[in-house]
């Protein structure tokens, strides 16, 4: 319909700097979605940094913030957007939020980003990982694991494309109709391959690397994702090319103007925070600057 798509978003909260929810928001905003968005933690910067501070949101009060929209009829949503959890219990509970939305609707769009680590190190505990397996991902309409998360639910070992592809038809064995390899290191030290599978199709996107870690790029990638896969009417090919190539320019501006203010050396956290707002124009409309291709 042409009504305004509505998500409900869960996820971090950072006073400074861009994840979670201060990653995925403001675009989702911009390009035309009203958001509701509830923040699972509130620290004052990401874990890159070296102090740590802040509150987590307990199940209950999470359970207070739904039973309010649920009391007040306004927990009608086109989109359920989840990422970051912290404990098998929060995700538990994610669950009971996403069955009682889709009491509501039916049609809602599930899209889980199932955030457990990257380069073969878990960054939450382990007893997650059955949680999002067995109970997460096959209510998932939509997942946007990277290489190490996949070859966690899977059980399953990525060595070559080929491989991929096995990981992917298993990944759509527990359910998801659509399947989305954020990034993996199938390619060479100048560039990461990005897989996306819906329908019995599967592109490849090649993805030019740029020489330094950020912190919040995952997030920005399934809110982006999210946003093209409905505004192109689940066109796979476009939204992974207008995903991919706004994450492109966001990453590179950062990455160069971080290094306009330190030439050499290992860039610190503050100055890898993404220019998301600085980049507006570019999230409402992205050049297409690299093409996905058809496996
Ligand atoms: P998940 O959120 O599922 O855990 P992830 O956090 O591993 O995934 P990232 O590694 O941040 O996700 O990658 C997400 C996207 O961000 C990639 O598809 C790529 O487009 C972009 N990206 C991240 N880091 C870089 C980089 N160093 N150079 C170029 N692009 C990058
Ligand atoms: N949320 C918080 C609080 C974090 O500290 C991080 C990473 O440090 C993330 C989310 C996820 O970031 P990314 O999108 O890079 O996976
Ligand atoms: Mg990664
Ligand atoms: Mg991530």
């Amino acid at each position: 319909s042409s009504d305004t798509p509505r998500v409900l978003s869960i996820q971090s909260h950072v006073v400074h700097g861009y994840v979670g929810n201060k990653s995925a928001v403001f675009p989702l905003q911009v390009l035309g979605f009203e958001v509701d968005f509830i923040n699972t933690v509130q620290f004052s910067t990401h874990t890159a940094y070296k102090h740590i501070k802040g509150q987590s949101l307990k199940n209950e009060e999470l359970d207070d913030l739904i039973d309010g929209l649920t009391m007040n009829e306004v927990d009608y949503y086109t989109h359920f957007l989840t990422g970051y959890s912290r404990s098998p219990d929060s995700l538990k509970k994610i669950v009971e939020i996403l069955k009682k939305l889709r009491e509501k609707n039916p049609n809602l769009n599930y899209v889980c980003d199932p955030v457990m680590g990257d380069n073969g190190k878990m960054y939450v505990p382990e007893d997650i990982l059955p949680v999002y397996r067995d109970i997460v991902v096959p209510l998932a309409d939509v997942i946007t694991p990277n290489q190490f998360e996949a070859e966690l639910i899977t059980g399953m070992k990525m060595n070559s494309l080929q491989d991929a592809l096995k990981i992917i038809e298993a990944l759509h064995e527990k359910g998801p109709k659509t399947v989305v390899l954020s990034s993996t290191e199938l390619g060479d030290e100048y560039c990461m391959i990005g897989i996306a599978s819906t329908a019995g199709v599967q592109y490849q996107i090649n993805i030019p690397k740029v020489d330094a870690t950020f912190t919040g790029t995952g997030d920005l990638f399934a809110s982006l994702f999210l946003a093209w896969w409905h505004k192109t009417n689940n066109n796979l090919k476009l939204t992974l090319e207008n995903t991919i190539s706004t994450l492109q320019i966001i990453v590179k501006d950062t990455y160069q103007k971080a290094r306009d203010v330190q030439p050499t050396g290992k860039i610190p956290p503050q100055l890898r925070e993404l220019r998301i707002i600085q980049n507006k124009n570019i999230i409402e409309n992205p050049k297409i600057t690299i093409n996905a291709i058809e496996l």
